[in-house]
């Protein structure tokens, strides 16, 4: 027996996210059911909405970023109790076998992990849907558990912008007063403003936004550049030890280099189309150019933990679900403060088949 969950969906690639419904499976031994409360829109979401990295499985409920309550366990759960707040990121499974699994670097899976939508269960046929929806069921050793203290609506976007951000931070061992930069403040970029600054090091801002200037300082930045005008690099040439550039659009990689000092290392996480890229940059001044994907189950608690030990939360603005195609459309202007989060609860009401009003975005800020 399956249970029935109301969602939003991209049917197709080219169309907005309208209600749908799917079916749950009843949890398995090893399962958890949750009852969804927040979910983060990531600008991955509309990448694949949208067929943007290719192969996308529709129709398509995205949402990798989901905060919610264990509903009921399976009777073999022994790691969660009926009531428990919990999250779940950007992957819902995976071998278990493999190099990386044993590692804990579930998202390196060698077989591939299984996505939390776009994608297929270990059975390779069931396609996964994601959390813009009421309910999910999860193997309960890819749930994570959100600690006490912790402002449950502003840590959804913890579970993919936060620790796609800490775990390169982490992994290229950035130091305490180093030189840091950060390429676009968005969701990522944001969060990762606050990791940086959180660890000591002098945070600088390479945004394409002015007007993003007060809050990058306000989220804990030191510096501010803008790079649409052209001689910016005058003031980076050569400055920088660790930068993390998180532009999700196509972009020249080449200028960021020169503004690594040398051996200084330039950590990709966005996933724009393909972007311009020399060798002469890199060779001068043996900088190297790395990327990195989001991180384990055992580094994303650990970043869970970092977060409420350190009160970092990601800043928000709440959306009923019905708002979704409008959040998107400013998502791609770079016009969010600095990463929407879905109340789920737009979706239980008798009115979660009525679209929204036009977000107002002089409003909402
Ligand atoms: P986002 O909130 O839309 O932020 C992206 C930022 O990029 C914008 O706020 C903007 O910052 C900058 N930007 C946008 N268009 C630009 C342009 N034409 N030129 C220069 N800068 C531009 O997106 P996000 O959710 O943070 O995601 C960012 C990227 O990371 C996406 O490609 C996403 O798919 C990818 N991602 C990767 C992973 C991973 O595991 N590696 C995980 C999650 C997301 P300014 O206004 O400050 O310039
Ligand atoms: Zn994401
Ligand atoms: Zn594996």
């Amino acid at each position: 027996m399956l249970i029935r969950t109301h969602a939003y969906a991209a049917i197709g690639p080219g169309s907005p996210l309208q209600p749908f419904e799917l079916d749950r499976r009843r949890p398995g031994s090893h399962d958890v059911l949750i009852d969804i409360l927040f979910c983060g829109v990531c600008h991955s979401d509309i990448h694949q909405a949208r067929d943007e990295w290719g192969g996308a499985v529709f129709p398509m409920v995205p949402g990798h970023e989901i905060i919610g309550r264990v509903a009921s366990i399976g009777d073999e759960v022994r790691r969660w109790t009926v009531g428990d707040t919990v999250g779940v990121g950007v992957f819902v499974d995976s071998c278990r076998e493999c190099e990386a699994c044993v590692a804990g670097e579930e998202q390196y899976c060698e077989r591939g992990m299984s996505p939390t939508y776009n994608g297929y269960a270990r059975d390779g046929t069931t396609p996964n849907h994601g959390g813009y929806s009421e309910r999910i069921v999860v193997d309960e050793s890819y749930v994570l558990s959100m600690p006490p203290g912790i402002t449950l609506d502003a840590a959804a976007p913890l579970l993919c912008a936060g620790i796609t951000t800490y775990s390169p931070i982490r992994h290229f061992g950035v130091r305490a007063g180093e030189q840091a930069a950060v390429v676009g403040l968005g969701g990522l970029g944001h969060m990762a403003v606050k990791f940086l600054e959180a660890l000591g090091t002098q945070v600088t801002v390479l945004s394409h936004s002015p007007a993003k200037r007060e809050d990058a300082i306000r989220l804990g930045a030191d510096d501010f550049v803008v790079t649409s005008e052209a001689d910016w690099l005058a003031s980076c040439d050569g400055r920088f030890d660790f930068i993390i550039d998180t532009v999700s659009a196509t972009h020249d990689y080449n200028s960021y280099l020169r503004a690594l000092r040398r051996d200084g290392t330039m950590v990709l996480v966005g996933l724009p189309g393909p972007s311009p890229l020399e060798a002469g940059p890199l060779v001068n001044g043996r900088r190297r150019l790395a990327g990195s994907m989001i991180g384990g189950i055992r580094e994303t608690q650990e970043m869970l933990d970092f977060c409420a030990e350190h009160q970092i939360a990601s800043d928000i603005e709440v959306i009923p679900i019905q708002q979704i195609n409008d959040a998107y459309e400013r998502t791609l202007r770079s016009d969010v403060r600095y990463r929407f989060v879905i109340d789920i609860e737009s979706l239980r009401g008798p009115d979660r088949r009525v679209a929204g009003p036009v977000a107002d975005t002089a409003a909402a800020r």
